[in-house]
């Protein structure tokens, strides 16, 4: 499975977790929102990771889409 990774920068608040449990996925923009550096997610474990991180996110501002 293959799946995208967004976040709704509306509702992020900067809180710098998702960055915290996945530097090679997330950074914080200048904005001080969350910032994706790669959407195309596919690896099983980096799934899973990915969703820890949405299911933590304190305003639920990252989702993950199935795109295959
Ligand atoms: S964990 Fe959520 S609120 Fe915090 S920076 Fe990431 S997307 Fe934004």
């Amino acid at each position: 499975m293959t799946a995208e990774l967004f976040v709704h920068a509306r509702v992020c608040r900067g809180t710098g977790l998702c960055r915290a449990m996945a530097p090679a996925l997330f950074d914080l923009g200048p904005d001080g929102k969350a910032r994706i550096l790669r959407t195309a997610v596919s690896d099983p474990e980096e799934l899973a990771l990915v969703q820890d991180i949405a299911d933590c996110c304190p305003t639920e501002a990252i989702a993950l889409e199935s795109s295959a």
